[in-house]
This record gives C-alpha cells, sequence and structure tokens, in this order.
C-alpha cells in the first residue's frame, strides 16, 4: 500500500496558490474521491512520485510518451536546440522538418498550422471552417471532447432537436446556438440534425476514435456517412486526430477508416510532452488562412523550436520502428488477462484497443456513445481505480478517459500489473 503523505502536503499548498491546486481539472482525482499524488520523475513505463512510490503508468502523459518517457534520443535532441536558444518569435528549419514529417504520414494533409495546444488548433480549425464556407454552425457528438474551446464545450441534451446548450457558464448562448450536438454513433439523429441545419453548416468536427468518453472507436458506416454528407453539402469534416494521431497507427484514424477528412487537428504525440498543436488540410482551404488568406490565426511561440525538435525526433523513430501492431498486441495480452480475473470474480468487464490506446468499462457490452458509458459501474470503477492507485497501477482516474501503452511496457510490467490486479480483487473492490 504506498504512502502518499508529501504528495498530500503538496496539494494542501497548491489548492492555496491554484484553484482546485491543478492546471488542468482531471488532475484532482474528484472523479475517484482520491489525492492526488505529485510526481517528480518518468523513465520508460514508471513515473515517481514525491514520496518515491514507482508506478507502471498507463497513461504516458496523455498520450504523448509512446515511445516511453525520458526517451534518450528526445532528451539529446531538446538539449542540442537548448544550447541555441529556445525561441526565436521567427521562422526556423526546424519547423518546415516536423510539417513534412507529419504530411509523409497524413496524406489529407497538404499543408499544416503549428500551434501549442489541441484547444488551439481545434479553435483555429472550426475558425477557418467558420471563415471557408462562409456558413456558421458546428455539429458535434456527444462525449466528443476538443479542448475547451466556446463553440465545441457544448452537449446538446436529450432531444434531437434542442439547439446546444453550453457545459460551462462562461460561454454565451448566442454563440451555443450555433452548435448542435447529436449521439455519437447514431447515423439517424445525425441524419436529422443535419437536413436541419444544412443550409448554415460550416463543420462537422468528430474525434474518429474517441479517447474522451473512454475509449469508443466511431462505426466504419457513420464515419462514412460523415464524409458523405460533409461533401454533398460543402461542409468541411474535421478529424479531431489530437489523442489518435501517431497512436493508434502512423496515419491516424483516418488512415485505419480509410477517410479523409478536410481538416486534421493534432497535439499530444507531436510535441513529445512538449506543448504542441497542430491543424492542416486541403491546400486551398489552409491557404484561406492569414498571411495568405483573410482568416486570421497567430502565436508568439508557435512553431516553438524545442518543441519542434522534440516532436520531429519522436515522429521519425515512430516512422522507423512502426509500433502500432505490437503495441496494440501488449494491451490486447493486457487486457484479456484482465478481462479473465474479473471474470473470476463475476464483475462484468469489457475492453478494447486500437494501435496503442485502449479502454476498459464495468459493463457487460462495449459502449458505443456517452449514454452507453454513463451507464457503465461507477462504484467498481472508482474502488479498482483507487486500489490500482495504492499499488503502483496508473490508470487514468476517470472513466471518461482512455488508456496509453508504450514500447517501453514489457512482459514484466504486464505481469506485473496482472499480479497486482488478481490481489486487488482477491481483496474485493
Ligand atoms: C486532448 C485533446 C484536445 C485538447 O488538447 P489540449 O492540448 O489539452 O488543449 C482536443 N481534442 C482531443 C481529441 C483531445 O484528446
Amino acid at each position: 500500500m504506498n504512502k502518499i503523505n508529501k504528495s498530500r502536503v503538496l496539494f494542501k499548498e497548491a489548492q492555496k496558490h491554484m484553484p482546485g491546486g491543478v492546471n488542468s481539472p482531471v488532475r484532482a482525482f474528484k472523479n475517484i474521491n482520491g489525492n492526488p499524488v505529485f510526481f517528480k520523475k518518468a523513465l520508460g513505463p514508471y513515473v515517481f512520485d514525491v514520496d518515491n512510490n514507482k508506478y507502471i503508468d498507463y497513461i504516458g502523459s496523455w498520450g504523448p510518451m509512446i515511445m516511453g518517457h525520458s526517451h534518450p534520443k528526445i532528451i539529446k535532441a531538446i538539449t542540442k536546440q537548448l544550447q541555441l536558444g529556445t525561441s526565436y518569435g521567427a521562422p526556423t528549419s526546424i519547423e518546415s522538418e516536423t510539417a513534412k514529417l507529419i504530411k509523409e504520414c497524413f496524406p489529407s494533409i497538404q499543408k499544416i498550422r503549428m500551434v501549442n495546444s489541441g484547444t488551439e488548433a481545434t479553435m483555429s480549425a472550426v475558425r477557418l471552417a467558420r471563415g471557408y464556407t462562409k456558413r456558421n454552425k458546428i455539429i458535434k457528438f456527444d462525449g466528443c471532447y476538443h479542448g475547451h474551446v466556446d463553440s465545441l464545450l457544448i452537449k446538446a441534451g436529450s432531444g434531437v432537436s434542442t439547439f446546444g446548450l453550453p457545459d460551462s457558464p462562461g460561454i454565451p448562448n448566442e454563440l451555443a446556438k450555433k452548435t448542435l450536438s447529436c449521439e455519437f454513433n447514431n447515423e439517424n439523429e445525425f441524419l436529422k440534425v443535419f437536413n436541419k441545419v444544412k443550409n448554415d453548416l460550416a463543420a462537422v468536427i468528430v474525434e474518429p476514435i474517441a479517447g474522451n468518453m473512454g475509449f469508443v472507436p466511431g462505426n466504419k458506416s457513420f464515419l462514412k456517412l460523415l464524409r458523405k454528407k460533409t461533401s454533398e453539402n460543402k461542409s468541411l469534416l474535421i478529424f479531431d486526430e489530437v489523442m489518435t494521431g501517431f497512436r493508434v497507427s502512423l496515419g491516424g484514424a483516418q488512415e485505419i477508416y480509410g477517410i479523409k477528412p478536410d481538416l486534421t487537428t493534432l497535439g499530444k504525440i507531436i510535441g513529445a510532452g512538449l506543448p504542441v498543436g497542430a491543424f492542416g488540410g486541403k491546400k486551398n482551404i489552409m491557404d484561406y488562412l492569414a498571411p495568405n488568406g483573410p482568416v486570421y490565426q497567430a502565436g508568439t511561440l508557435s512553431g516553438n523550436p524545442l518543441a519542434m525538435a522534440a516532436g520531429a525526433t519522436l515522429i521519425s523513430l515512430l516512422i522507423k520502428s512502426n509500433p502500432y501492431k505490437s503495441l496494440e498486441l501488449k494491451a490486447k495480452t493486457l487486457l484479456d488477462k484482465m478481462k479473465e480475473i474479473f471474470e473470476e470474480y463475476e464483475i462484468p468487464i469489457s475492453t478494447n484497443q486500437i494501435g496503442g490506446m485502449f479502454g476498459f468499462f464495468f459493463s457487460d457490452a462495449l459502449p458505443e456513445n456517452l449514454n452507453d458509458v454513463m451507464k457503465t459501474n461507477d462504484i467498481h470503477f472508482k474502488n479498482f481505480l483507487n486500489a490500482c492507485m495504492n499499488n503502483g497501477i496508473y490508470f487514468a482516474p476517470s472513466k471518461f478517459e482512455a488508456g496509453f501503452i508504450s514500447t517501453k511496457h514489457t512482459n514484466t510490467e504486464i505481469n506485473n500489473t496482472i499480479r497486482t490486479i488478481k490481489a486487488i480483487l482477491k481483496e474485493g473492490i
């Protein structure tokens, strides 16, 4: 059983200075009524907290650590750039290098713009879509998270024809009304809403493989329908691949489904742990951005040389090793064994994985949408997650998050995880 005394003290201190003691809400562990742990270092598949507890890390900074923490080649690339300066606010050759590597993997991207976070990428993509199409409305899907962008922090509620209500105070109703949210994987509901708003529909934005309501892949026919309808209507299809880009396969979810979106948003992995986002797509659409076009978008630190150096190195390593089949196999081995153990104790669990991303739910069948995810067992989740934290297994502390595995997770880590889970269930959750 881990002792986290120092983390408790640090959390009390942090609460004096930052709302909730954190700079991003999920870190406060409210979803599992836990106490957040404070980390001090990370190596390979492990993170270490301030009380010197060691955890097998199945979050990997929410994706970027796909080749493990503190990868020597990435550290080397950052260190080399560090000697040359941390930021110039001016062009560098590393930006084109990174862009070329991304385009090599994502044929739908002809031009790309770097930004500093996933939120910035989706915010800018939506503005570009509105500017380019000269239309205002956006369709998104319940449970898909696209960063905390005003226009995207919206859920439609239960009625299909209800206009969007903001998920957060501070978003004007007038703006929220321009966004409609439909049930994920529900073709009929999408068609109804689409037909209602198509004349003013700028874009449809979707996580093709959702990772922000747990791990819920889109159905192929559903995603194909989005492509068909948006093309017919001259609305843009935006794939938000901030999480799935370079995570489920080299070419993201769009490669797996064989669907080309008009715009793609990226983040997480492409910065290798430094703050980066990007959005890209068809040349004629991207050239509608300033300074070529009228849609304004800018960033003092965009294309930051440290971040580009780290990202380009990681993407090169991924292109060279193409680890996705082996990552998926490892995730499957872990989840299959987990399932066996839970079944022994007659606790229903459903699991799924693609590439280096995975999910488990306390439910008989795999969820297809946010409503299904909400119905999965909360008590089992909370108890299991807290027990895992106490025993050195770091899974995402919310059932609305996905799991991530790295190339540095070996049979040793997987077997140790399984052994720990067996012991946890023996004690009871
Ligand atoms: C993480 C994420 C974002 C937001 O990225 P930030 O860097 O946290 O702003 C947007 N979309 C998806 C799909 C994400 O997973």
